[in-house]
């Protein structure tokens, strides 16, 4: 329990800053991170930390980057986590465009739940927003269904003039697949052009335009699994639709339940504020103190993001982990 009565037993960890694509609203501009040398944790090293998460309370693990999937000891990575006990839920957040190949091996090696971003279905749009080629990511979300997840969603994140006209050929692709598609507002995560007040779209506005298309009915339990989306059921469509409002919805902070551990091994009590604590000179030193880090990064966990005061983090988001 952190000291604002939240249970946090959510870690998020990056396992890279590096990426195979480069999403408008992701990258800074100018960033130059990838030219130095990659100083990540070991497969080792991040499951110690998990190992220790888990000893502390921790029961969901989530992989993410930058691209977790161009990690080449990205399996063994999930086998080690996978493997404890207290592991009720192994996530993986990802592009889609490597699922192709590692979608059944992900599942075989004990990832449960999967994410996938797909911002556009149209390929020039796709192409333009993420630098990337849309049919590598259909072709993955095939052999992810195919792969049997207990859990498997899109995201979306919202940009006004930009990928508006995509919201409903999403939640159709996603309803004929029988999966639930998320929308994101955008967050003023890095100094990209896209993150401007002029491309910001509220998710109440997303949802006051889908009722003029069919009766929107929030669902019973308003979270479907443990992340902060609230979700809808389109009632003529069928489809289950999420929708993450971490700028706009006022409580949005009071469910958080998670901490991030950043590839190059620091503990960030909030996505949204700069505070980070240093793990990596702990686990490298040899003298233990991975626990006690945990713990204070629990208790350092602040009541809400920074967002509102236009925060931009000290490093980007592929770095922190999304
Ligand atoms: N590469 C993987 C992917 O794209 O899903 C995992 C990492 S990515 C940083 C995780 C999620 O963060 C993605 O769904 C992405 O769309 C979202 N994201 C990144 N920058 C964002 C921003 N500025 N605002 C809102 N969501 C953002
Ligand atoms: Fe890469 Fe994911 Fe960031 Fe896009 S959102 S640039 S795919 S890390």
């Amino acid at each position: 329990m952190d000291s604002h009565g939240r249970v946090i037993d959510y870690l998020r960890i990056s396992i890279t800053d590096r990426c195979n694509e480069r999403c408008l609203y992701c990258m800074p501009e100018g960033y130059k991170g990838w030219a130095q040398k990659a100083d990540h944790l070991t497969a080792g090293e991040v499951i110690r930390v998990a190992r220790a998460a888990a000893g502390l309370g921790f029961r969901k693990f989530r992989l993410t980057g930058g691209e977790p999937t161009i990690r080449t000891d990205l399996l063994q990575i999930v086998r080690g986590i996978s493997s404890f006990e207290e592991a009720e839920m192994l996530a993986l957040s990802t592009n889609g465009t490597r699922l192709k190949e590692l979608a059944a091996p992900l599942r075989d090696a004990g990832v449960s739940s999967l994410n996938i971003s797909l911002d556009a279905l149209n390929p020039t749009l796709y192409r333009k927003v993420t630098g990337g080629d849309v049919a590598a990511v259909l072709g993955g979300i095939e052999a992810a269904l195919s792969a049997g997840f207990a859990r498997l969603k899109l995201n979306c994140v919202l940009m006004r003039g930009v990928n508006e006209d995509e919201i409903w050929p999403l939640i159709l692709f996603a309803s004929e697949r029988e999966i639930p598609v998320r929308f994101i507002e955008l967050m003023p995560l890095s100094n990209a052009d896209v993150l401007s007040e002029k491309n910001f779209l509220s998710v109440e506005e997303v949802i006051a335009r889908l009722a003029r298309r069919d009766e929107v009915v929030p669902l019973e339990s308003a979270t479907l699994g443990w992340g902060p989306a609230r979700y809808y059921r389109l009632k003529n469509t069928g489809a289950t639709v999420g929708f993450i409002g971490a700028i706009t919805t006022p409580d949005f902070c009071a469910s958080c339940n998670k901490i991030r551990l950043t590839a190059d091994g620091k503990i960030r009590p909030c996505l949204g504020r700069h505070n980070e604590l240093d793990l990596l000179s702990a686990l490298r030193s040899g003298e233990g103190g991975v626990e006690e880090i945990l713990h204070e990064a629990i208790a350092l966990k602040p009541i809400d993001h920074e967002f509102s005061g236009c925060y931009e983090p000290d490093r980007p988001m592929t770095a922190i982990g999304g």
